[in-house]
């Protein structure tokens, strides 16, 4: 079928569609080809194997042994979400109450994708939910480079913005890296910033914002208890936007880190020595049960779309791990949908307000 569709991981419910022939990949959204069943990969109803982890509504330390029956923990990231919103939305009213300050989010949006809209309207509702102020431009396709910097500096010098975010893919004769370099890093709540990255990879050094999905990622990691100072960590990709900032984060835990990527020789067996595993490559399953350690916690950030006959639209969504194996061999694992997807959008909504209180030296 010559068809794709395309997802927003950024969404608790992945908004899925179908588009002819559209293809890419930037930070919170992503179109991949509908891709035949390669192997048969669902989640199932797991209970808690070898790692402590502690429960992330409350303190209590979750300790189980090797069970007969193995089976993993899921690590539920819409729930984790959820909580988190609801931890934004209470700070949001504490800083309204205490400064008369409500933290605002600016999205602009150039062309008329149906997809970059339909992301543009769940941040705005996400926003809403909070109660964080959302700014919307949208600009037609033909609009120049010049008009689109000129929106961000207006946002860089509005006291009610605190958070700038440009959704992409932009048209094809605006320059992506003049945009992004364009939003000041005190604003830069995607965390696409060269000197917010180049801050996440030096020792000593703080960035301002965090790349939401890979933040999304060890958030869930350290909610759910996980240790990860001195455990070895493999990371499978290395995209600017998840694996690459991922491995950083990781080894700012102090894990030992290693980066499997497509060029990687035996990536079976070194993703097999790994304690924790952060997978963001985009293939339907390629990480098999004889891919993990016994007792490893998996971190799927992978967002695939499979042919599923049995399914009412003709597809389902998995990740890059195979669930069905993994779970039966892994401590932990993130389901695909429901995993790191939905942190995404909450770790937005958590770097716009982070950047309202730092402008207001709020601790
Ligand atoms: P990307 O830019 O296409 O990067 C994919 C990475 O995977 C590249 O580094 C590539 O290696 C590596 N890779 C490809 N094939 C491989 C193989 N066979 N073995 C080992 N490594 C391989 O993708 P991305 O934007 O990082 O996204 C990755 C996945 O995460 C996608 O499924 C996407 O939909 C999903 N995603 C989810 C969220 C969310 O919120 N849940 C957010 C963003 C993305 P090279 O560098 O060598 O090419």
């Amino acid at each position: 079928m010559a068809s794709v569709i395309f997802i927003d991981p950024s969404s608790a419910a992945a908004v899925v569609h179908r588009l002819p022939f559209t293809r890419f990949s930037n930070g919170l959204i992503s179109l991949r080809r509908l891709v035949g069943p390669l192997h048969v990969c669902s989640p199932t109803p797991t209970l808690p194997r070898t790692l402590s982890l502690r429960s992330p509504r409350s303190s209590r330390l979750v300790t189980a042994s090797m069970a007969t029956e193995p089976s993993a923990k899921v690590i539920d990231g819409k729930a984790v979400a959820k909580q988190i919103r609801e931890e934004i939305g209470a700070e949001v009213s504490k800083l309204k109450e205490a400064i008369g300050v409500v933290p605002g989010l600016a999205v602009i949006l150039v062309g008329d994708r149906k997809d970059s809209a339909t992301y543009v309207r769940n941040k705005k509702k996400a926003c809403e939910s909070v109660g964080i102020n959302s700014f919307e431009v949208h600009l037609p396709d033909d609009s120049s480079e010049e008009e689109v910097l000129k929106f961000i500096s207006d946002f860089n010098g509005d006291p009610s913005v605190h958070g700038i975010l440009v959704q992409l893919p932009l048209p094809s004769h605006i320059n992506e890296q003049n945009i992004l370099n364009a939003v000041t890093i005190e604003k830069d709540v995607d965390g696409f910033h060269p000197l917010n990255i180049g801050r996440l990879a030096m020792r000593g050094r703080e960035p301002l914002f965090v790349t939401c999905t890979p933040k999304g990622c060890i958030e869930l990691l350290l909610r759910y208890g996980v240790d990860i100072k001195g455990k070895r960590a493999v990371v499978i990709g290395r995209s600017n936007i998840v694996g690459m900032p991922a491995a950083l984060l990781l080894q700012r835990e102090d894990a030992t880190v290693t980066i499997v990527h497509s060029r990687t020789k035996n990536p079976e067996e070194i993703t097999r020595q790994a304690d924790i595993i952060i997978s963001a490559v985009g293939q339907p399953n390629m990480v098999r049960g004889s891919w993990i350690k016994p007792g490893a916690v998996i971190i799927d950030v992978g967002i695939n779309p499979v042919e599923d006959a049995s399914s009412p639209r003709g597809y389902r969504l998995v990740g890059d791990v195979c669930y069905d194996e993994v779970c039966k061999i892994a401590a932990a694992v993130t389901p695909v949908p429901g995993g790191v997807g939905p942190m995404t959008i909450a770790m937005l909504l958590s770097n716009t307000l982070s950047s309202a209180k730092r402008a207001y030296n709020i601790k």
